[in-house]
């Protein structure tokens, strides 16, 4: 039995080396949880489309949730979670490389070296990593391994020497410092061990969560999941924020950064009627319902091709399995690979007077 079909991609030519070889991405997720509709508007998307002019490595960064260090369980369980939707939404583990971050532990030897050309100032100013650390000293304390994330994700790009790395822009401070941190070892070493990549941002930036704040977060309780059935997603929708200025159907309302209108812009593929709730809110002739109403409609029918792929890899743990291991072996072949371009020209082979 194969799966139902997934989407197709687009040409790129730009996405070939001067050999023909393939580009590469290197791109991730952290496993705290399933995917959502901020990962698909803000990253999927471009992964999806993509993933056949690029050699894709996908990673799943087990080693970067130490924030959730008292729920190891969660953790192990979203390894899967994240396996499983990506190969809902039709990213092909035959033509790219799932990851599990941890069974390549090169990531962390290499994490190792290039703290050494990391100034602490630099991870101090990532304003990412401030507003991260700002909610955990809030709950808590900050676990060292989760300072050092930003640069762990250096590793993870620097890896793969990968060209190019489709992220949400939350990830853009982390790209900047990973071209800094990949000119300052090629500088030092006078060679061009890793090439400079380039960040590219989704369709949506930031996808702002269904509570109108500025993202659509797992941790927050404001996602609506690429796995939620229909009645959970109608549920939600009902539940968004909207226009606060407007109290009644009849008042004039705010299409602008209004969260229903963002999500109608970013899946409802029926811009006439997108075109037509917008002017009859701002003129005062349309309620919430209706608005909220079509959106249901509109997020049930785009999420529905990827639960239906869902449930049959969720009937068939051995591919899920299988993709993962196939992939995590494939880079960790890469990985050594780097590794020993790496050590050439540190000059770590001290065995070798
Ligand atoms: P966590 O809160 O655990 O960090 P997250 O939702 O931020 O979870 P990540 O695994 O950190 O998810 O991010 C995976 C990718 O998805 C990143 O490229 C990130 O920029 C992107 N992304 C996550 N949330 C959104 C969003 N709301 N809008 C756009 N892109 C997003
Ligand atoms: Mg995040």
């Amino acid at each position: 039995m194969t799966p139902p079909d997934s989407t197709p991609s687009s040409s790129d030519s730009s996405a070939s080396g001067a050999g023909g070889e393939r580009k590469r991405i290197l791109t991730g997720v952290r496993p705290t949880g399933a995917l959502h509709l901020g990962h698909y508007v803000g990253a999927l998307e471009n992964w999806i489309r993509l993933q056949r002019e690029y050699e894709c490595f996908f990673l799943i960064a087990d080693y970067q949730v130490s924030d959730y260090a008292d729920d190891f369980d969660r953790v192990r369980e979203s390894v899967w979670e994240v396996a499983l939707d990506w190969l809902a939404v039709g990213l092909d583990p035959n033509n790219s490389h799932y990851t599990i971050e941890s069974l390549v532990p090169e990531h962390a030897e290499l994490t190792t070296w290039l703290g050494w050309w990391t100034p602490l100032g630099m991870l101090e100013r990532n304003p990412t990593l401030k507003s991260e650390m700002a909610d955990l000293e809030a709950r808590g304390s900050v676990p060292v391994a989760f300072f050092n994330y930003p640069l762990m994700q250096v590793a993870n790009i620097l890896m793969p020497k990968a060209h190019l790395v489709p992220v949400g822009d939350d990830q853009l401070p982390h790209i900047e410092m990973t071209r800094e941190i990949a000119r300052r070892f090629n500088r030092k070493f006078d060679r061009e061990v890793f090439p400079e990549p380039d960040a590219l941002v989704g369709r949506v930036a930031r996808l702002v969560g269904t509570d109108g704040d500025a993202k659509m977060s797992k941790s927050r309780n404001n996602a609506i999941f690429l796995k939620d059935d229909e009645d959970t997603v109608n549920q939600k929708v009902r539940g968004m924020f909207t226009d606060p200025t407007r109290l009644r159907a009849t008042d004039p309302g705010h299409v602008e950064g209004n969260p229903v209108f963002i999500y109608h812009d970013a899946f409802n593929p029926d811009t006439d009627e997108v075109n037509d709730l917008k002017e009859r809110y701002v003129a005062g002739k349309v309620g919430d319902v209706e608005v909220k109403q079509k959106l249901a409609k509109a997020i049930n029918a785009f999420l529905d091709p990827i639960r239906e792929r869902r449930r049959y890899f969720e009937s068939h743990p051995e591919e899920v399995r299988a993709a993962l291991e196939r992939g995590s072996t494939y880079s960790r072949e890469v990985a050594q690979a780097t590794m020993a371009d790496v050590r050439d020209a540190m000059q770590t082979n001290y065995l070798a007077r």
